[in-house]
């Protein structure tokens, strides 16, 4: 057979000659630097046999900016990590390790919680795993060996992957460590020159709430050690704007060890989440949500029915009462509290849909090694709402979501990235119910131009689900809003509407938070804005500062002018100097700095009112204005919160 080379010519191989052996008939120094094999353009395994007419192009250990090549380098790496974390901690259970944008992670299940101060121990074992020397073989099985071997090694998650596999399974070995894995992997350890464990995190097994809790480890390799050092350097940057740092820096919030995972919000802080509560309780109320209260505490009887207690027992907060009374626990999610208020009167399909919408407290009980600043938190606020429509109303529902997210998001300048998972293999309801579902789905994410992928089979068995993700600045990604289609819940609470065929029929609820988690959203907002936010949210929006004491009577008229027009404007009278002012205000990321002098005052005595101030935008220069102008411009940017 022959295959095509970049330049064109052709290569002729034994039949069955893998990419490996291609590498070897070019030369022994490509043979030895090879690290991934593209085959007409897509990435393949050095192991995999190529085919008589394939396109083929080698990656190397020079091609140290690719992202494919530095991906099957950061897969290597991760596997890598598995292997050490086995090693170091016996009994642990594995999930999965893939490569990222910037580095890897991989999900553990940890018999007792580990700390950051545990990943020095693991990076070293990655070293020493490396200058030992690992070679990776690839193996195939069938989807009976494979989970038959993963059984007898008590690895519940590989045999639940193996289980959901198609076909033959790909297994990758290196020293005593073998992962199910779809690969491509390195030939060998030699070419990961640099590796860094960055952090830990919590994740969901499969990305889905219900699930297990797990212990993520993120890291990245690089193939030189003067790469990772420039990101590194990078990283560095990114952690000035780390939202734990600027919550201190700029006196939004702060967490304490009394309440671990509740946020304290400050004055400050306070009015950034009221800009969020303003905007969802405003549009809400144009998109014919209509606001509820439902209580905080429920008797058990109440989860059983929920499926709660069965699926999400250890993340409540359950609590005693008096002697003899039934406990209570604490709301994980609204929607109990929800399906109970619809269930309360009798319903005609005259009345849906139904938008019930609430951001009422939610306590999750998560383990305390994955909290993380207002990340992940116990206490916990959605922009929540719970909608209950007749079938034929999901379409024109789903798409009134997206819509609704698309405002909210465009407000911060911020885009998502829509997940959409499909049915699982263990799913309630009929096929037609899931392919109307999934349509509508996918069809509002078209329409509204939102990128997304699909992710087969992760629906949750109740119905398909759109969930939205993020980016913090380290590169890890959080998931957002969700829109999840449930066909279930109705019927476990017994919830019916009177149909216009005069029959009882069960109403399909959508469980929606668009931001999704206020207390996250607010974390990724302020590393967006680096803390310098929009003027419409800014806590402070404009500064007034007098130069001397005898410009004080007069700057604080000029602050009292903008606060009766509604605006947030301090004061700072400290006996500093006025650059020490100027700068901590800019610190502070101000929007807007008025200073009041001599020559302000004299100005304003000639005039009778305020002809000329002296102002600095954030991030400009000082100009001269009028009061009267900028006021006028303070109302343009006050509109920005609402540009309808
Ligand atoms: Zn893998
Ligand atoms: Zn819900």
């Amino acid at each position: 057979m022959k295959v095509v080379l970049p330049d064109s010519s052709e290569l002729e191989l034994p039949d069955g000659a893998n990419g490996l052996d291609a590498a070897r008939a070019i030369g022994p120094k490509l043979a030895e630097q090879a690290v991934l094999v593209k085959v007409d353009g897509a990435p393949r395994d050095l192991r995999l046999p190529l085919a008589d007419g394939e396109s083929i192009r080698f990656l190397t250990t020079r091609d140290t900016d690719d992202p494919d090549a530095l991906f099957v380098l950061r897969h290597s790496t991760a596997h890598l990590l598995a292997e050490a974390v086995m090693r170091l901690h016996p009994g642990v259970k594995i999930a999965i390790g893939p490569p990222i944008a910037d580095g890897f992670y991989y999900d553990f299940e940890f018999q007792a919680p580990i700390s950051e101060a545990d990943l020095e121990a693991i990076e070293a074992e990655i070293r020493r795993e490396i200058t030992e020397g690992r070679e990776w073989t690839r193996e195939e099985l069938s989807r009976d060996e494979a989970i038959a071997r993963f059984e007898a090694e008590s690895q519940p998650y590989k045999v639940e992957l193996a289980r959901d596999a198609e076909g033959q399974i790909s297994l990758y070995t290196q020293g005593d460590f073998t992962d199910l894995c779809r690969g491509p992997h390195l030939q060998n350890a030699e070419p990961i020159k640099a590796v860094k464990l960055t952090s830990l995190a919590g994740a969901y097994w499969r990305g889905d709430e219900h699930n297990a809790q797990l212990t993520r480890i993120y890291g990245t390799a690089f193939y030189s050690q003067a790469d990772l050092d420039a990101h590194l350097e990078r990283l560095e940057q990114a952690r000035a704007r780390d939202h734990r740092k600027l919550g201190r820096d700029l006196d939004l919030f702060h967490l304490s060890d009394h309440s671990p995972g509740s946020p304290f919000w400050h004055p400050k802080g306070m009015v950034l989440w009221n800009g969020l509560e303003d905007m969802r309780r405003r549009e809400n109320r144009r998109r014919g949500y209509q606001e509820v209260k439902t209580p905080l505490l429920y008797d058990i009887q109440t989860y059983i029915t929920s499926g709660h207690y069965e699926n999400y027992r250890e993340n409540m907060f359950f609590v005693e009462t008096h002697e003899g009374e039934e406990p209570l626990a604490l709301k994980p999610m609204n929607c109990p509290g929800h399906m109970l208020l619809f269930g309360s009167e009798l319903r005609s399909y005259r009345d849906l849909p139904i938008r019930y919408a609430e951001s009422s407290t939610l306590h999750r009980d998560e383990r305390g090694g994955t909290l993380h600043g207002l990340l992940r938190v116990k206490h916990i606020t959605q922009d929540d709402a719970h909608v209950f429509v007749t079938e034929e109303q999901i379409q024109d529902e789903i798409d009134g979501m997206i819509d609704f997210a698309t405002y909210l998001y465009d407000r911060f300048g911020v885009t998502p990235h829509a997940e959409l998972s499909t049915r699982p293999e263990k799913r309630l309801g009929t096929d037609e119910q899931w392919d109307r579902a999934e349509e509508a789905l996918e069809a509002a994410l078209v329409r509204h131009g939102l990128e997304y992928v699909i992710s087969p089979g992760e629906g949750t068995f109740y119905g398909p689900k759109i969930d939205l993700h993020m980016t913090d600045l380290l590169g890890r990604s959080w998931q957002m809003g969700t829109i999840q289609l449930d066909y279930q819940m109705p019927v476990q609470f017994g919830l019916t509407y009177m149909g216009a065929d005069n029959r009882e029929h069960s109403p399909v609820v959508i469980h929606r938070a668009l931001l999704g988690s206020l207390e996250r959203f607010l974390g990724i907002l302020v590393e967006h804005y680096g803390g310098a936010f929009p003027f419409w949210l800014a806590p402070v929006q404009a500064r007034v500062i007098p130069v001397g004491e005898g410009h004080r009577d007069a700057a604080r008229a000029l602050r009292d002018r903008f606060a009766e027009e509604g605006f947030r404007v301090d004061l700072d009278e400290r006996d500093e100097t006025l650059g020490k002012r100027i700068r901590d205000a800019e610190l502070e990321k101000v929007p807007f700095v008025v200073v009041y002098g001599d020559r302000e005052s004299e100005a304003a005595r000639a005039w009778r009112s305020f002809e000329l101030l002296a102002v600095r935008e954030r991030g400009g220069e000082q100009s001269d204005v009028s009061l009267d102008a900028l006021l006028e411009s303070f109302r343009e940017l006050a509109a920005e919160a609402d540009p309808r």
